[in-house]
């Protein structure tokens, strides 16, 4: 039986993984992620005081241009069947639409669509895996992590974030060509902060939007009312609030205590929204590698003998990529 790693559990890894296993029942397939929790900028945080009052605080909802509508239209379909995406319908200020785009929430949050890929593919999935070293042992890949001993793999997929994979040492580091390596570090990646406000239940934020594009504020870029943005209001849970700052906010402030950035964003949205009441739990996230070089991302899938680069392609290209894993794989 081959044995498939697949590095990173976001949308990518995820999505790669259900992929895999529709084209091979028998593989073992394992899906290995740093953090202590899937999703990766899908991520859906939790208020330590009731684990259901949620907030999204990276992707706030998946976008399906008509070109994708076509492209994809079955991973959209059967989402919506699941009930794991819905249209949204609550009111967003300053959202740029194009003709023919149609916008979804996850009710349940955003993470429950990378925990649905990840489910579907009956992979095992190690949270706390960090990947540090890939060497080549008797034409298997063998994979170190942070802690613990290493593991041997046919095939090893990489979604990780660019500046990640080429920070991976061993045997791999020197198999990329130099032109691969200039065409990963041609990638690049805008950071910025989100802030995830938690409340008890009923408290009101009186406000007649679900979320709004800022312009006028050097701090902050986004605010949604998360729950309401998800269509998910209930006297029980207590609304959740989300904030994105700006990217030069994110640039000037990223190696900041979290601390510190936290106070200064919260003194911005004061001027935003002033006398919002006080939440019962906050959670500053950084972004390090955030979205806006998502599309440079996706061109840069390559392949290193077993090993599969495919940062950022989400849903993107992902017939190729089952294509090109199952030949591998068959
Ligand atoms: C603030 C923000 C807002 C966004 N808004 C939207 C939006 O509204 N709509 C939209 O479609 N997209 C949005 N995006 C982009 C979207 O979230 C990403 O394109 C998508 O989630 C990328 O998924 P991925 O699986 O490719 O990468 P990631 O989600 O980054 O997954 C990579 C995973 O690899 C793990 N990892 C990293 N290094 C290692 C290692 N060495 N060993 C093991 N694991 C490792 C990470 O922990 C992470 O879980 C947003 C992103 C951000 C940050």
């Amino acid at each position: 039986m081959k044995r498939v790693l697949i590095v990173g559990a976001g949308m990518t890894g995820s999505l790669c993984a259900a992929l895999l296993r529709k084209v091979s029942g028998t593989l073992y397939l394992a899906v290995w992620d740093k953090a202590g929790d899937s999703g990766g900028r899908m991520t859906t945080a939790s208020s330590p005081h009731n684990p259901l009052c949620t907030a999204d605080l990276g992707a706030q909802y998946v976008t399906c241009t008509p070109h994708y509508a076509k492209k994809h239209q079955i991973f959209y379909d059967e989402l919506l069947a699941h009930g794991i995406l819905k249209p949204l319908t609550s009111p967003i200020e300053g959202m740029m639409m194009k003709e023919g785009d149609c916008n979804f929430v996850a009710p349940q949050g955003i993470s429950s669509v990378v925990k649905h890929y990840l489910k579907q593919s009956g992979a095992e999935v190690y949270l706390r895996h960090c990947v540090t070293q890939i060497n080549l042992r008797n034409g298997k890949w063998e994979v170190f992590k942070e802690t613990g001993s290493p593991e041997q793999f046919d095939l090893v997929v990489l979604t990780i974030p660019v500046p990640q994979i080429l920070q991976l040492q061993g045997d791999f580091a020197n198999l990329i060509s130099e032109c691969q390596r200039q065409q990963l570090e041609s990638v690049s990646y805008s950071s910025r902060y989100a802030l995830g406000l938690f409340y008890e239940a009923g408290t009101k934020i009186d406000v007649p939007w679900a979320g709004q594009y800022i312009t006028s504020n050097p701090c902050i870029r986004f605010v949604s009312i998360d729950n309401k943005k998800r269509n998910i209001e209930s006297s029980e849970i207590g609304p959740s609030l989300v904030i994105h700052t700006t990217v030069p906010f994110g640039v000037t402030h990223l190696e900041h205590s979290i601390k510190d950035v936290q106070e200064l964003i919260l003194q911005q949205l004061e001027n935003i929204l002033p006398g919002l009441p006080q939440p019962v739990a906050i959670k500053c996230q950084k972004w390090r590698h955030s979205q806006d070089g998502e599309k440079e991302e996706k061109g840069r899938a390559t392949t290193v003998m077993g090993i599969y680069i495919v940062p950022g392609l989400g849903l993107d290209e992902s017939k190729i990529l089952s294509h090109l894993l199952s030949k591998e794989v068959l």
